[in-house]
């Protein structure tokens, strides 16, 4: 009942988006959204028209064509004389004046196909002068260089304006960016270019941008043209990207170059992957079934005030969601209800199957699937996130995820669409090694060149990397190769670290922090911890080289805010470090 679920949720999440309403408060404020988290109205809250629409004509009900109505006032005063709106002032950033837009075509449409010709025709005029700004900005090289998505976004939005305002010109555009678009496809299926600070140039590629929005878009440029090669490409882009759905709808981008806005359903501002998937599910039967599972993630990570939070664990580390969420899910949701195809029968996800491993060789991630468990393992490049090799996910089937990754150092990069962490933050929830050598901290987490490989038996993954350090771009070697080799049971996962240490360390530590849930306990046990949770135990022991389990760490919590998670850190630590191999052991076991 994948349509039935997201309407339901479209309706909650409007009736949020009207309980933050400005209703006579501020003059200028007037019908706008406000964030209660970020105390300010986002300029993107113009996505909610679409939605709200959608609400009012499926419901027949006045209050949301009201909220619909003030909110295209606040629009209309709000649009800049070029055509544009600012996304989040004092920031001048205004190129998301591409997704309202977008709303507004929808709304257009959808007004028009359910005989509200008078409703829609007052929404022409916005677009109309939006649709010249966003050529300027994306065809004209007003905006040269941004992320990937804007780019594709806009083919979808200028054929939309070509099909309204009757203009052959957006269309010619709106081709000429698509066919460009399909170049920014890679070997593996996965959309290239969301390259804000990225590492290194091929190391740009963010799953949770490319599924919640770009791939939307060029799916409905093929609904909107029928061009077959658009089609075809999308198709191929898709089923790359479902791989990433894991089994319970939460999606892998553990890693990807944006990953900072990650919150387990996909990204925090973007709109949302059932756009993509609802469009084409005539064509494969797993489409329907990944967003459908999308969807309830969504809905679990929802908060007490029927906003979308940051994860699974949002409640547990903020009092308030960030509103920007809420109206892009609304929004993407509606769009997969009016433009979505039926659903063929219910079908199994990739992630379904107990693959094994499988190896995404652009990515430089591998994916493990045993019967009970499934782990990312990651040396992509992109900057601040996971990588060296380490379980940037590892997800259980009856208790979620038990470990995960996050920003390797916690940075406000998008100040508005990031909140400061309450408390002191401590650290991220990736697991890792970290070392100090004179002073100096080192990391697998630096280390961007890890050579993963798998097993000719197919159940077991080698890392192979050298500790580099914080601090760039100065690179002075540690002179400390690392292995890790990852061994995948059906209800166990061994680690077994192994150091060529070739100078002396002042500490050499491995830091594994575990996933913990509101009602789980957790106990010593010699040289681990044991993690119980609602009946089911997660068993973790560290053998081997004399590391130190570190009691100071025991019964800590940490939390990571994207994907908001509550972890407890687990640390075994050697002090004055020989040169010298070692090798450490750690096993996690489910029973
Ligand atoms: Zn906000």
């Amino acid at each position: 009942m994948p349509y039935l679920h997201m309407k339901q949720r479209v309706k909650q999440l409007c009736d949020t988006l009207i309980t933050y309403q400005v209703d006579h408060l501020v003059e200028s404020w007037e019908g706008g959204i406000i964030c209660p988290s970020c105390k300010r109205i986002h300029g993107r809250c113009g996505d909610a028209i679409f939605p709200m629409y959608y609400m009012a004509v499926e419901t027949g009900e006045e209050r949301y064509r009201h909220s619909a109505q003030k909110l295209v006032q606040f629009m209309k005063r709000n649009q800049l004389f070029d055509g544009s709106w600012l996304n989040d002032e004092p920031s001048t950033w205004k190129g998301t004046t591409v997704f309202q837009t977008l709303s507004l075509c929808h709304a257009y449409d959808y007004l028009n196909d359910n005989d509200e010709a008078d409703e829609a025709a007052a929404l022409l005029d916005m677009i109309e002068k939006a649709a010249k700004w966003i050529t300027w900005a994306f065809c004209e090289g007003g905006i040269a260089q941004t992320n990937v998505n804007y780019f594709i976004t806009t083919g979808a939005v200028l054929q939309w304006c070509s099909q309204i305002l009757n203009n052959a010109d957006y269309a010619r555009e709106a081709k000429k960016l698509m066919y460009w678009s399909l170049e920014q496809i890679n070997k593996d299926g996965f959309i290239i270019g969301e390259a804000k600070y990225t590492n290194r140039p091929h190391d740009n590629i963010d799953i949770g941008y490319n599924f919640d929005m770009s791939i939307g878009a060029m799916a409905e440029y093929y609904l909107l043209t029928g061009d077959t090669q658009v089609k075809e490409a999308t198709l191929r882009v898709l089923r790359a990207h479902i791989q990433m759905i894991y089994p319970d709808g939460s999606m892998d981008n553990s890693f990807g170059s944006r990953g900072y806005k990650w919150t387990l359903y996909g990204s925090k501002t973007a709109h949302g992957c059932q756009m993509a998937l609802m469009m084409l599910c005539d064509e494969d039967p797993a489409f329907a079934e990944a967003a459908d599972r999308n969807a309830h993630y969504v809905a679990s990570c929802m908060n007490k005030d029927g906003m979308v939070g940051y994860g699974p664990h949002h409640e547990a580390i903020f009092d308030k969601s960030c509103i920007h969420t809420t109206f892009n899910r609304a929004d993407a949701f509606a769009v997969a209800l009016v433009y979505g195809k039926p659903i063929p029968e219910s079908s199994l996800i990739p992630s379904d199957h107990i693959f094994g491993l499988k190896q995404f060789p652009s990515l430089n991630t591998y994916h493990a699937r045993t019967e009970s468990l499934m782990a990312t393992v990651t040396g992509f490049g992109a900057n601040n996130a996971p990588t060296g090799g380490s379980i940037s996910y590892l997800w259980h089937n009856t208790l979620g995820p038990l470990q995960i990754g996050s920003a390797t150092t916690y940075e406000r990069s998008e100040v508005f669409n990031m909140p400061e962490y309450p408390g002191t933050y401590r650290g991220t929830t990736t697991p890792r090694i970290e070392a100090v050598i004179q002073g100096t901290n080192y990391g697998s987490l630096y280390e961007y060149e890890a050579a993963i490989a798998a097993d000719e038996d197919r159940t077991s993954l080698h890392v192979y990397g050298r500790l580099k350090p914080l601090q760039q771009p100065i690179q002075i070697d540690s002179r400390a190769a690392y292995s890790i080799h990852y061994r995948f049971y059906d209800q166990k996962v061994e680690k077994t670290y192994r150091f060529d240490v070739q100078f002396p360390m002042d500490r050499l530590s491995i830091i594994e922090p575990f996933v913990i849930q509101s009602d789980t306990s957790t106990a010593r046990d010699n040289s681990g911890i044991v993690m119980e949770t609602s009946g089911t135990t997660v068993t973790v022991k560290g053998e081997g080289s004399p590391f130190i389990f570190n009691t100071e760490q025991e019964g800590a919590t940490i939390a990571a805010v994207f994907p908001a998670v509550m972890c407890t850190p687990v640390q075994w630590t050697m002090e004055n470090v020989l040169p010298g191999n070692y090798e450490f052991t750690v096993s996690i076991s489910v029973q």
